[in-house]
């Protein structure tokens, strides 16, 4: 049951798009794995899964073992790959379910055999420049190829993260891209059973789709958001934004001049001003820092003033209107759009940030 009226709206229909578009531009070969991490970037993982799958995702990624259970029990059965550090005390949990962990120690390789009954699938993770996790040079692959070689393990896949596919310069990117190349040799001339070959995120995907192996592991983009500023005002193809948060207005009232609005007194009428309350604060992901930032009422921008409290906020309306009437923090009303990228920069921060802050009290609706 629902008692608030604020709430994200998530369009599927706009993931479904966003996934059929990259797929076109992809060699006819490379699959997409939908990223769902951090519940879907916020935009619910098990509602996203779904329909990045019907829309024709072979895979699902996540961060850790918990999100892959999440969409394990919801009774999402296609392959899921986990591609953060998981605790090899962990692996026999994740074989049960049929998960995928990420590998790239050899203690690790280990103390994952005492907790494996018949076979657990990995993917191998090589660090070509990003500095996080993975191995790091062909003599390390080849050593790690060595232990992996065991009837408890399958290696099902190869891959690595870019540090920056997102800009114009793309020097780094082609670095890294031919350190992939030269790690994955010995594990070519190892394995002559198919294995999954996977380098690109969004950025790389949407930048450089010829350059794709296997698969590549779709996060930004599939919500329609841009992997940076870059690449929002030089889009290789237009995204469809999915994600809305819309709530109404519950207090409409006239000031005088003079009248202080908000923790702080930061905010003080300038003239008789229409002023109008928001029932949703820093307790749903709208930070303090969301002062000075606009609203769309009517279609129109407002600017929120005086301190974001935790459940509440205030605009400047330009006129009374009546209580009910709805407020859009992001997306469409009327003309004019307030882009996640936009709340982002006004922020100081991602759109990836700020998607994921929108916390759990926000219900989320799915149309
Ligand atoms: N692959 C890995 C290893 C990641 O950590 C991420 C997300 O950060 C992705 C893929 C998806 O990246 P993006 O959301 O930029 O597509």
């Amino acid at each position: 049951m629902q008692y608030r009226n604020a709430q994200v709206i998530v369009d599927l229909h706009a993931i479904k798009e966003n996934i059929q578009l990259l797929k076109s531009q992809l060699p006819r070969k490379t699959e997409i794995f939908a990223v769902v991490k951090a519940d879907g970037y916020g935009h619910g993982s098990v509602e996203v899964a779904q329909a990045a799958l019907a829309a024709g995702a072979s895979a699902l990624c996540v961060a850790i073992l918990e999100e892959a259970i999440i969409l394990r029990e919801a009774g999402i059965d296609a392959p899921i790959l986990v591609m953060g550090y998981t605790d090899p005390a962990f692996s026999g949990e994740a074989e049960k379910l049929d998960i995928q962990l990420t590998a790239f120690q050899l203690d690790w390789l280990e103390e994952a055999k005492r907790h494996i009954t018949q076979q657990l699938s990995l993917h191998m993770k090589l660090d070509t420049g990003m500095g996080r996790l993975g191995l790091r040079t062909v003599e390390d692959v080849s050593v790690f190829l060595d232990a992996v070689d065991d009837p408890l393990f399958n290696v099902a896949g190869v891959f690595t993260h870019f540090a920056q596919a997102d800009a114009a310069d793309d020097a780094y990117y082609r670095y890294q891209e031919a350190h992939y190349r030269e790690l994955i040799q010995p594990i070519k001339q190892r394995y002559q059973q198919s294995i999954i070959y996977h380098t690109g995120n969004s950025a790389a995907s949407m930048q450089f789709p010829s350059d794709m192996y296997d698969a590549v592991r779709f996060g930004i983009g599939m919500y329609g958001l841009y992997p940076s500023i870059y690449l929002r005002d030089h889009p290789p193809f237009e995204l469809k934004p999915a994600l809305s948060l819309t709530t109404q207005l519950v207090h409409v009232k006239q000031l005088p001049q003079g009248e202080m609005i908000s923790y702080g007194l930061t905010y003080e009428t300038k003239a008789d001003e229409w002023i109008g309350t928001i029932p949703i604060g820093y307790g749903d992901g709208i930070q303090r820092r969301f002062q000075n930032f606009d609203v769309l009422i009517d279609g129109k921008r407002m600017p929120i003033v005086g301190r974001v409290c935790m459940d509440q906020c205030m605009v400047k309306l330009d006129r009374a209107y009546p209580v009910g009437t709805k407020v859009t923090f992001i997306g469409l009303d009327k003309e004019d759009r307030i882009t996640l990228e936009e709340v982002a920069e006004h922020l100081g921060t991602i759109n990836y940030e700020v998607s994921c802050l929108l916390t759990a009290r926000l219900p989320r609706r799915y149309h």
